[in-house]
């Protein structure tokens, strides 16, 4: 298929920088919190898409507390993000259905990501919109007791939730997710779901389940989408990805065995791909297949093999 050229950028994955301290020790001071909201700066999110300034690329549209003021009396619901380097406090407010200037627009979260990217700009922030895009999102999901089903409501700056009828305690969900480029000198296998876009492949990936290391969800989601024993699993790095609560774990890992045997309900097709095909596709020079752009972890580890494989 041709998929005509995509020029990518060389940065690193979206969601990894953040230029705020979390300042965790705040959280619970209902004081210093007290005097954060009336000082401090908002991201809006509404109806998941984030209130940004237009432009290339655009930039979050922090509003001063005196224009959210009354909304959170009314109890929209709000997280502390952290301050800055002079100490400003951060926060980010679920605006649904405030009304808000004209003069921003709500912009979809990996649409920003990719505008930065191609921007390549370098004061990146697109790790404070993943704080603030995953916590608000746990909250609006999270309303009710997992033990007893009453109301809860947020305590330590939106980090937990409190049942008051039984005393449950409930923290943010982040759900790991391995994510592994499989190769060796020569080839490496990219595989593609039902759902990506037509002619995009990537690196193969799965939920890692209760009780298992990450090490071993690589192993077992390998061999049973693909059918193929792995050995020599090394840690590359990690990103969150906020669609809505997972971290990427990446990994690469060289193959035991070459015979692929498919479970297509996972994937609708995988191959071996040789190494100046994978280069062809990362430089955006494939007519055959694409990978995913460089704000995924996927891109970043296929770059990572094929740098890494050319020493061998
Ligand atoms: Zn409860």
């Amino acid at each position: 298929m041709d998929t005509g050229s995509f020029p990518y950028p060389d940065r690193g994955p979206a969601f990894c920088t953040c230029p705020l301290d979390r300042a965790e020790d705040r959280r619970g001071d209902d004081t210093w919190l007290a005097g954060a909201l009336r000082r401090g700066r908002f991201l809006v999110v509404r109806n998941n898409r984030v209130r940004m300034v237009a432009g290339t690329p655009p930039r979050i549209a922090w509003h001063e507390a005196v224009a959210l003021d009354s909304a959170i009396e009314r109890g929209a619901p709000w997280v502390f993000l952290g301050v800055d380097g002079e100490g400003r406090p951060h926060f980010a407010v679920d605006g649904d259905g405030l009304s808000m200037a004209a003069e921003h627009v709500d912009l979809d979260v990996r649409s920003i990501a990719m505008q930065w990217a191609a921007a390549a700009a370098e004061d990146d922030e697109t790790g404070v919109i993943a704080q603030a895009l995953a916590l608000l999102d746990w909250h609006r999901r999270h309303r009710f007791c997992a033990h007893c089903g009453a109301l809860t409501t947020p305590r330590r700056a939106g980090y937990q939730r409190h049942c008051a009828r039984c005393g449950a305690e409930h923290f943010p969900r982040t759900d790991p997710v391995v994510i592994m480029l499989v190769g060796d000198g020569a080839r490496c296998l990219l595989g593609r779901q039902a759902h990506f876009p037509p002619g995009m492949y990537s690196a193969l990936a799965g939920f890692v389940e209760p009780g298992e290391t990450a090490e071993a969800a690589v192993r077992r989601e390998v061999h049973e989408e693909a059918g193929i024993e792995v050995r020599d699993i090394r840690y590359a790095g990690s990103q969150p990805w906020p669609f809505p609560a997972n971290l990427m774990l990446g990994f690469l890992a060289t193959p035991r065995s070459f015979a692929l045997r498919l479970d297509r309900n996972e994937l609708e097709d995988a191959r071996w791909v040789r190494r100046d095909e994978v280069a062809a596709a990362l430089a955006g020079r494939s007519t055959r297949f694409f990978v995913p752009p460089p704000i995924a972890i996927a891109h970043n580890l296929i770059k990572s093999w094929l740098d890494a494989s050319a020493c061998q």
